[in-house]
């Protein structure tokens, strides 16, 4: 079969991108691995951070608006509940690089934030107990998106909208000419016109066969659930958080739906070749004890672990995304690197490549995920 373009790798950006490209009329394959949204790669768990005032710097500002208003359009047109408006609050001290630059882009983008003293914040959350040297800075407007949804929702308009999706079929060969890709699973071999990576923590097995090595790393993180009184930390009261402690750099989500407050680390973890099992939750000794001494100093009246989770990241060096052509070939789009904060974006990066591949030119300025920059 000749498609327009082929996707590889169909999860958080991939699915999005198949959406944007059948939506434009474009004749779409997406192939993935397993059968998305699934347990696998980078994208479950259930719920994701989006913050706006970005403390990985503000660069990322005119992309994650783009998403935000993305992720609305996408609840709109599949009737499906995205975001849950929990609000965001982040916490450290006041020379914190997060926290100085969740506050300096806040106010290059006029978006509403509340810096707050620590005794503010315990009195708003008494849930907490915040040190007098820390500082936080709350974002209303910001908070939750369910992620696995968000991918069901995608590949069903996706679908409708003429595109063709391959589950549980792994790429496992390209051949590129000048105008056209060929891409091979066990079972068919197909050609278009042009061609999507977005592959997640397998992103380097792919691009090997396209003649490039990005620096990416594939790490195994954990994540879980605590048993939470509801009276305190319930969505409708308690905001998902991020803090950047002295100890490492933590986030979590309110109990919702009383399921629990969600809590993982986001600094750390152990490289992993993503093909061979990943130790289950538990199976380490700091899968729990990380979690467990943040709580105890942060959340004291959080105690009783619920059950936990492993995932990876795809970390870059700078922990900055890629999202670029290919150096040597237009018609191939590539996103990956996405460091452990990139679904919020994904809605946005799916769209720009998109774009890229229609019109040559995304609606955000992508220069600093370029490529070259490693060169
Ligand atoms: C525990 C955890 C918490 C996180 N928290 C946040 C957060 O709060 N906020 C936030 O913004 N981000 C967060 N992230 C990061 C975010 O989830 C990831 O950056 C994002 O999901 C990466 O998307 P992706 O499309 O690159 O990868 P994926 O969603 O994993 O998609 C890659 C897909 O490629 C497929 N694939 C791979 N190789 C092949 C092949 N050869 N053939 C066919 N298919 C293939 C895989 O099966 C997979 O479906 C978190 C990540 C984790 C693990």
């Amino acid at each position: 079969m000749h498609y327009d373009v082929i996707v590889i790798g169909a999860g958080s950006v991939g699915m999005a991108a198949g959406y944007y490209l059948a939506k434009s009329g474009k004749n779409v394959l997406l192939i993935d691995a397993f059968d998305p949204p699934h347990q696998s790669g980078s994208h479950h768990g259930e719920t994701r951070i989006i913050r706006y005032a970005y403390g990985e710097g503000a660069e990322y500002v005119p992309l994650v608006l783009e998403a935000k208003q993305l992720w609305e359009d996408l609840a709109e047109a599949s009737d499906k509940k995205i975001f849950m408006q929990t609000g965001v609050l982040n916490v450290g001290k006041p020379d914190s690089d997060f926290i100085r630059s969740t506050i300096s882009s806040a106010n290059d983008y006029a978006l509403p934030l509340e810096v707050m003293e620590a005794e503010a914040i315990q009195q708003r959350w008494p849930g907490l107990t915040i040190p007098e040297y820390f500082t936080g800075c709350f974002e209303p407007t910001s908070g939750v998106l369910a992620c696995e949804e968000a991918i069901k929702a995608y590949r069903e308009l996706a679908e409708r909208h003429g595109a063709t999706l391959l589950p549980n079929s792994k790429v496992s060969d390209i051949e590129v000419k000048e105008h056209e890709v060929t891409v091979k699973t066990a079972e068919v071999t197909c050609q278009a016109n042009a061609l999507i990576v977005s592959a997640g923590a397998w992103s380097n097995e792919v691009l090997e066969r396209l003649d490039l090595e990005l620096p990416l790393t594939p790490v195994r993180k954990t994540f879980a659930w605590f048993d939470a009184d509801e009276e305190q930390y319930n969505h409708q009261l308690f905001p998902a958080f991020s803090f950047d402690t002295d100890a490492g750099m933590y986030y979590g989500f309110p109990s919702i739906n009383q399921a629990g407050l969600k809590l993982g680390r986001h600094d750390g973890g152990e490289s992993i070749d993503p093909n061979q099992s990943i130790q289950p939750f538990g199976e380490k000794l700091e899968d729990q004890t990380d979690l467990t001494q943040f709580l105890h100093q942060y959340f004291p009246n959080v105690h009783e672990l619920n059950y936990g989770k492993t995932c990876m990241y795809t970390q870059t060096p700078d922990e900055k995304f890629i999202i670029d052509l290919h150096p040597s070939y237009s018609h191939v789009a590539i996103a990956a690197g996405f460091s452990g904060h990139g679904f919020k974006f994904s809605s946005a990066v799916g769209k720009a490549l998109s774009d890229l591949l229609i019109s040559g030119k995304a609606n955000v300025d992508l220069s600093p995920f370029a490529i070259n920059r490693f060169n």
